[in-house]
């Protein structure tokens, strides 16, 4: 080839190039240009004036300033104190709260679609929008616990998008037909022997989830509950491969088991007694182990009466009057509870309270989703929160579980905390959520890897 026609070779392979990234980036601006808005590329800006809340527990920094570069935080300070150039773009947010963007380790995408429940809405549409909704929230990432189906989860995972990180556990371990709740059911292996399960442990392995995912919950005596050989052998080859298992699971005996198996995590709390010293003395010897709560799976049992959230505008954002008014509902037959369902809601509280004492990692995870989470994606992670309060940790505690300890739980280590080369995600508030954790939900800006969530234009899809 001569030097001229290895020139024009290279351009052709180079416009080529060229084509195929605009026509990618064009189908994404199609899917996502209500999602975000442009991000002044390459510029500097400065956000200045607010409160800014670490998400590691210390005091917040009054009065703030930091610096964005691209997607990335790249100093912080007080304001006036640090050096930007003259064509910085300057945001001012005297009188708001900036805290990390949440992470939510436990939900279920893409079943749910307003008020239908089914696997027929698992499409790439309604995961887009379902991240959406998450992003809409300040939720900047969230782990799909079991239920993916197909390479559809995988395939959205990897693709270039901004907003709301997608996580999958692919598909769950679960005796036959013992998994999760119907419609969800088949979306996980069902697995009878030792050889079946390493085989379909590894066949997940090769598509890289970010965890494994088992049911250890025999639905009070209605399927039957996965074999202690079963998951040992799960989560012996999983850890083989390098992957985590995070466990379903109701009852505390089940919990002991697991921990001397060897599981990485609870997606779940212990949910049939108190948890007891045995348990605690287990999970000192793995500090590692993690355990989401998802109280707002038993929202109904916990409040006992309408939440004072269901008039907030943050609903009429996401949801149609038809859901709010059966969400509101649910919570006015709550107060035909038995005693001991309220016994066991102040009991989940209880453990909670004692694990979080005992300083076991504890995260956010809510279930949203699921059969108990409902269609709530985004609210349910605020709310989330106060729950967590009520269980008796400190609105910043709340907070560090919520950023800090679910982005580790996560392995996302660009996320949790607002600090120098971490990615620039994180919710500006109206209000301060350490004095009132429900200020969470008073949020005027998303931003998640540097760009603004355009939340008009969400808003005005869902309307
Ligand atoms: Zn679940």
């Amino acid at each position: 080839m001569s030097a001229q026609s290895t020139m024009i070779f290279r351009l052709g392979v180079l416009l080529i190039g060229v084509c195929s990234l605009q026509a990618a980036s064009d189908s994404r601006r199609e899917l996502r240009d209500e999602g975000s808005q442009t991000a002044p590329v390459g510029t500097v800006r400065l956000f200045e004036g607010a409160r800014l809340i670490v998400g590691d527990g210390s005091t917040p920094i009054e009065s703030s300033a930091f610096i964005i570069e691209n997607d990335h935080i790249t100093r912080i300070g007080k304001k006036g104190q640090l050096p930007v150039s003259a064509g910085a773009h300057r945001v001012d947010l005297t009188g708001k709260t900036v805290m990390p963007a949440l992470v939510d380790a436990h939900v279920h995408l893409g079943y749910r679609k307003g008020l239908s429940f089914s696997a027929d809405n698992y499409t790439r549409d309604n995961l887009l929008d379902t991240l959406d909704r998450f992003a809409y929230c300040g939720i900047a990432a969230v782990l799909e616990a079991g239920t993916g189906r197909g390479d559809l989860p995988f395939q959205v995972r990897g693709d270039a998008r901004s907003g709301a990180r997608y996580l999958t556990a692919g598909r769950g371990f679960a005796m036959p037909n013992a998994g999760p709740g119907v419609p969800m059911r088949d979306a996980a292996f069902g697995v009878t022997t030792e050889a079946e399960v390493r085989n379909d442990v590894r066949m997940l392995v090769a598509k890289h989830p970010d965890m494994l995912k088992i049911w250890v919950d025999d639905r009070n005596g209605t399927v039957e509950k996965l074999k202690p050989p079963l998951y040992r052998a799960i989560i012996d080859e999983a850890h083989a491969h390098h992957v985590r298992v995070m466990a379903h699971i109701a009852t505390l005996d089940d919990a002991k088991d697991l921990l001397r198996a060897g599981i990485d995590g609870f997606g779940h709390i212990v949910r049939d007694r108190e948890v007891d010293d045995e348990l605690l003395a287990l999970l000192k010897q793995r500090r590692q182990v993690f355990f989401v709560e998802t109280l707002w799976g038993e929202r109904r049992a916990i409040y006992q009466e309408k939440p004072a959230w269901l008039e907030e505008p943050l609903l009429r954002d996401l949801l149609s009057e038809e859901e709010i008014a059966q969400l509101s509902d649910s919570f006015a037959s709550a107060v035909s509870l038995t005693p001991q369902q309220r016994e066991s809601a102040r009991r989940l509280l209880r453990n909670v309270a004692v694990l979080h004492a005992a300083g076991v990692r504890l995260g956010l995870g809510t279930d949203t989703g699921g059969v108990t989470g409902g269609q709530y994606f985004g609210l349910a992670s605020l709310v989330e929160l106060e729950l967590l309060v009520r269980a008796g940790l400190t609105p910043a505690q709340a907070i560090v579980a919520a950023t800090r300890n679910s982005a580790d739980i996560l392995g996302l280590d660009e996320l949790g905390t607002l600090a120098v080369g971490k990615s620039a995600d994180f919710l500006v508030l109206d209000a301060n959520p350490l004095d009132d954790i429900a200020n969470t939900r008073r949020i005027s800006m998303v931003y998640l890897r540097g760009i603004e969530i355009n939340r008009p234009a969400l808003r005005a899809r869902w309307r």
